[in-house]
């Protein structure tokens, strides 16, 4: 069953997006797929390599 909210907000999703999440250490990092809204599918797209920030956690698009 596919969630009924954004991981990082309350709004619906439109999609989900395959991430790479660490706290520090970029080396050190947990893959998984996520459902995001479509505002936080575009931040993750525009924070890029650098990661987005949320809740001490970086996020960026990708299993890499
Ligand atoms: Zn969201």
């Amino acid at each position: 069953m596919p969630p009924r909210r954004c991981a990082f907000c309350p709004a619906p999703p439109i999609g989900e997006a395959a991430v790479s999440s660490w706290r520090d250490d970029p080396a050190d990092v947990r893959r998984e797929t996520i459902a995001l809204c479509r505002k936080h599918l575009l931040r993750l797209r525009k924070a890029g390599a650098t990661g987005h920030l949320h809740r001490g956690l970086r996020y960026k698009e990708g299993f890499w």
